[in-house]
């Protein structure tokens, strides 16, 4: 592999009162800006920041054909986990009449009410442009979810046979949803925002849960029986799930 390096440089990070030497490396080959650090660490780890920023962090005994030969060994993972942060930077690149909703742009038609509201056919959010940004968004959207979400739980428990007792809405910034022994379902707010069959994906596999409260054979094969977007969605959820739950 072919690497340029710039010149090095000496700063001091404060945290831990120790030196570090950093610098550069561009793959020349598929250009990706790689900063190499080196700690006090034990061992050598590669940190994909954002879609510009790789770092190398790696202990000062570490040579230079070591650092070559790691970032030789790595470049597949490197580029396969830009390629991941990428598509999330692109994922949503809204105008500031836009929002995000169901996986679709929602446009933002002002009107001057108190009550906003969401027009799910044609994609379209009513109301002042105060209803639309930071906390009161998220209040509508709960709202909507909590109206949203059961109802289709429901008709998807009424479709394939499925016995569920409570339906609850809860934030939680690491699961879509959970299934208790008692057929209870709670389910994420941020399901509102996911494409449909993300969302149809989630509810589906609680209530699979309803009647297999593990993730064992059979509880795929029943899964697959009632939901036909399983990797679909599985590979959705790679891509933009954390990002999407991370909302709050
Ligand atoms: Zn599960």
């Amino acid at each position: 592999m072919l690497l340029l390096k710039a010149p090095r440089f000496l700063f001091i990070s404060i945290p831990f009162c120790t030196f570090v030497f950093s610098h550069t490396i561009f793959d020349v080959l598929q250009s990706i800006p790689i900063t190499l650090i080196r700690k006090k660490v034990k061992n050598a780890r590669i940190v994909v920041k954002n879609s510009t920023t790789v770092e190398l962090i790696v202990p000062h005994r570490y040579s230079e054909l070591h650092v070559d030969n790691l970032v030789e060994s790595k470049r597949d993972w490197i580029l396969r986990a830009l390629e991941k942060v990428k598509s999330r930077e692109n994922a949503v690149q809204l105008q500031e009449n836009e929002r995000f909703i169901r996986g679709k742009i929602f446009i933002i038609h002002e009107r001057f009410i108190d009550t906003p509201f969401i027009d799910y056919e044609h994609a379209r959010l009513y109301g002042r442009s105060e209803h639309f940004v930071g906390n009161k968004f998220i209040t509508l959207l709960k709202k909507e979810a909590k109206v949203f979400l059961p109802k289709r739980l429901r008709e998807l428990a009424d479709e394939f046979g499925f016995r569920i007792n409570k339906i609850s809405i809860r934030s939680q910034s690491t699961r879509w949803g959970s299934c208790s022994s008692d057929k209870n379902i709670s389910l994420n707010w941020k399901l509102l925002l996911v494409p449909p069959f993300v969302c149809d994906y989630v509810l589906l596999h609680e209530l699979v849960h309803t009647e297999h409260l593990n993730h064992s054979e059979h509880f795929w094969k029943r899964l697959s029986e009632v939901c036909p977007y399983v990797t679909q969605s599985h590979q959705w959820q790679k891509q933009f799930g954390r990002a999407v739950l991370q909302l709050h």
